[in-house]
């Protein structure tokens, strides 16, 4: 069973609404949930779907080829997405006027 991330992205953020600094690691995953973002408030589609992410995950060392499929929570506030080839999944809050915020949902 994979682990479920939370992840808030106005905590990669500094007060300006850049990108604070942070190691390559951590950098990198911040724009895997950022891409997840931008696809999600760019399109008018509350529904679970394929979002043109690829999995990051690599288990037993082969890069998972999974679609990161996600859809809006009830509320909107959150997104929740997972990959359905490993089963990492998650959900992203606190994406609201961040950088990847596409403003479609406005
Ligand atoms: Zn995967």
């Amino acid at each position: 069973m994979a682990d479920t991330w939370v992840t808030d992205m106005r905590h990669f953020l500094d007060e300006t609404g850049s990108l604070s600094e942070m190691p390559n690691q951590a950098l990198n995953l911040v724009l895997y949930f950022g891409s997840i973002v931008a696809w999600m408030t760019s399109v008018r589609d509350d529904t679970m779907q394929p979002t043109n992410v690829t999995c990051r995950r690599s288990p037993k060392r082969r890069r998972c080829v999974g679609e990161i499929c996600a859809s809006f929570e009830d509320d909107s506030s959150s997104i929740a997405w997972f990959c359905p080839l490993c089963g990492d999944n998650g959900f992203i809050r606190g994406w609201e006027e961040t950088l990847w915020d596409r403003g479609v949902r406005k």
